[in-house]
């Protein structure tokens, strides 16, 4: 009896510590951000006038709640709170987007549109994915946004107005050619 005892307890206890074993929590790591292309041929460049294409993949364990995608002027950043209204006046994007709610892997893609006055120069991209158990994932990179050659050469046109005093479209025309501008195929 004494033998069958002991042999019960421990496979009680055996089945005990296996079943603990289970329960033992595992830590859900935090989103992680691929991102593929950022600008077309992933060149950090974007023209105003035209769009900004994005495409990231996302892998959160912890099921995706939200992604937020912001851009704005390098000369922005840790302003937008104090200078709201002067910050709205200007290009940027701020979009949050809860479409992928749930999902353990997405595909993110998406445009932009470029306004035609935005300021060229350096801008901030942040891209930031929350899951569910309200871990978050922040990447961040640079992008230049370059004026198109239709821009360019309205002020090259209006710089030699009052120099030349003349028609200046032959030297727009010339120097519009000369400016390296790589413009996207779309
Ligand atoms: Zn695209
Ligand atoms: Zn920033």
């Amino acid at each position: 009896m004494k033998k069958l005892n002991i042999l019960g307890s421990l496979l009680i206890a055996t089945l005990v510590i296996s079943f603990s074993s289970c329960k033992k929590d595992e830590t859900v790591s935090k989103p992680q951000i691929n991102l593929t292309e950022l600008g077309y041929e992933n060149s950090g460049i974007a023209y105003a006038g035209n769009d900004l294409h994005i495409e990231a993949n996302i892998v959160a364990d912890g099921k995706i709640d939200k992604v937020n995608v912001e851009i704005h002027h390098e000369g922005e950043h840790g302003k937008m709170s104090l200078t709201k209204v002067f910050v709205d006046e200007k290009w940027h994007v701020d979009s949050t987007y809860t479409k992928f709610s749930g999902l353990r892997n997405t595909s993110f893609h998406e445009h932009y549109e470029v306004s035609l006055d935005a300021e060229p120069g350096n801008y901030h991209f942040h891209f930031a994915v929350t899951d569910m158990d309200g871990n978050q994932t922040i990447l961040e990179r640079g992008i230049e946004i370059r004026q198109t050659v239709e821009k360019t050469t309205q002020i090259i046109t209006d710089a030699l107005k009052p120099i030349s005093g003349k028609e200046p479209k032959s030297y727009t025309k010339h120097i519009a050619e000369t400016v390296h501008l790589k413009l996207p195929i779309l």
